[in-house]
């Protein structure tokens, strides 16, 4: 769809997973729709690339997070002939740490588990008092605390010090991290293939003054009655879409409470005969406090690892240039399998979702006191704009899980509204 139509019922506003979903439970429930993207694309934060490599990579979501309560993992799990997909669903283990370019015993490794289980409890013990804090006041002092702050940031997108353990601690954690051959935005894209997307059509504009809703977007005005708004909370609190009449201070408030964390990819194509590439499913390397990443060799013996960095580290690579990030990837690659390894890597490329226009980070983290703005965002204004998104999501936050539940959502709220029962069984498309 090249121009959106002048008048629908719904209109959607981002052709990520959240707008998405909403989309086919709009469709299916007989429903004019137009689904407007400001990108040349579909998939927003979940986006597979087969052109950087010779295989498939992720630039965003690649895991299928909690699979036991993840509806999307429950698609993927069909068979291929009928949308499924193959899995990769083996456990992730740290077969390998690393502390300063150091490689940790078995000792240390199953020391450091220990704490994670340690941590986990306070962070739940503390997320259910009376006052909200930061992550960081409430990690059980040990010496893995460092490590453990860096595997916050990157969980969070933001640093353990500016992220509230309430939020985290309605995270609803279930076993299984499950990764999709051929990647999980390739197969998301493929999940939603028929639905109409108009791309290159930034929305400027939602006016709810009148009956009618006007939407306003770089390629014309729509009509409707009801809005569905997917963009994340990077891209409202940069105001790139105008209100009419303004939102209100609690919605301001709730976006403030809720900004756009960091987690940039650095893919590694190695030498394929590179033989001692298997000696780690993953391995995390610091240097001092405050720079760290985490190396990961990937699934389905394909010749890729990802580095991720994460958090202020993260937005310092990103400001310092196209490479800042792969150098210190590279780094850490000599620092835990020696300098040979190095020249094993043969091809580089690292995300930037910072500096995305669209995203303007990679998802959304909640300061300390703002763990109740997820709902507060999620609430609709009146019966004309519903809001959908991963950061509308309580349990499922940065996810793509949760960005598919949160359009289900917003689109049976407006079905309800409009007296249509939703579909519910299966958790279908
Ligand atoms: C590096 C990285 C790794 C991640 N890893 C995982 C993972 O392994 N597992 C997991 O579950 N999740 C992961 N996530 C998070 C997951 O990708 C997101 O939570 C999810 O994709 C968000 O979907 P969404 O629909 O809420 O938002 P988005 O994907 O941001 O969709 C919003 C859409 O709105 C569009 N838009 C913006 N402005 C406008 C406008 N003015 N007009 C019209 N359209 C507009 C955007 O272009 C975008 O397409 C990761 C994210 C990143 C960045």
């Amino acid at each position: 769809m090249t121009v959106p139509p002048a008048s629908v019922d719904v209109v959607v506003v981002g052709a990520g997973v959240a707008g998405l979903s909403a989309a086919r439970a709009l469709l299916d429930a007989g429903l004019s729709i137009a689904v407007v993207e400001a990108a040349d694309r579909t998939g927003g934060r979940c986006v597979t690339d087969a052109t950087i490599f010779d295989q498939p990579f992720d630039l965003g979501g690649s895991w299928l997070h909690s699979a036991a309560i993840n509806p999307l993992a429950r698609l993927a799990e069909r068979p291929l002939d009928g949308g499924g997909a193959i899995l990769h669903k083996a456990p992730w283990d740290w077969a390998s740490v690393f502390t300063d370019g150091r490689r940790l015993s078995g000792a240390e490794t199953a020391d450091y588990r220990q704490y994670q289980q340690e941590m986990e409890a306070a962070l739940q013990r503390a997320g259910a008092d009376k006052a909200d804090c930061p992550v960081d006041a409430v990690l059980p002092p040990s010496q893995w605390q460092r490590t453990a702050r860096h595997w916050v940031a990157q969980m969070q997108g933001g640093d353990a010090d500016v992220v509230s353990v309430r939020d985290v601690a309605r995270y609803a954690e279930a076993p299984g991290d499950w990764l999709v051959q051929g990647g999980l935005g390739a197969w998301i894209g493929n999940l939603f293939f028929d639905i109409p997307v108009c791309l290159n059509c930034p929305v400027t504009r939602i006016d709810h003054t009148d009956e009618q809703t006007r939407v306003v977007t770089a390629r014309g005005d729509i009509q409707c009655r009801q809005t569905v708004l997917t963009v994340s909370t990077g891209v409202l609190a940069a105001e790139h879409i105008m209100f009419d009449p303004p939102l209100s201070d609690a919605k301001i408030a709730a976006i403030r409470q809720l900004p756009m964390g960091l987690l940039n990819k650095v893919g590694l194509a190695f030498d394929p005969d590179w033989s001692d590439a298997g000696q780690g499913h993953r391995a995390d390397y610091a240097v001092g406090d405050d720079q760290y990443c985490t190396i990961e060799f990937g699934a389905f013996g394909g010749n890729i690892a990802t580095g991720f960095v994460a958090g202020r580290f993260a937005d310092q690579l990103e400001a310092a240039g196209p490479s800042a990030a792969t150098d210190f990837c590279l780094q850490a690659v000599e620092q835990l399998f020696g300098s040979a390894a190095r020249q094993r890597i043969i091809r580089t490329f690292e995300t930037a979702w910072r500096s995305n226009h669209h995203t303007r980070g990679s998802y959304s983290y909640a300061r300390p006191g703002g763990a109740d703005a997820r709902s507060e965002l999620a609430q609709p204004i009146g019966d004309r704009i519903f809001f959908a998104g991963e950061a509308t999501m309580t349990d499922a936050y940065a996810t793509v899980h949760g960005a598919y539940q949160s359009g289900r959502i917003a689109a049976g709220r407006i079905m309800a509204l409009r007296g249509m029962a939703p579909r519910v069984q299966p958790p279908g498309v």
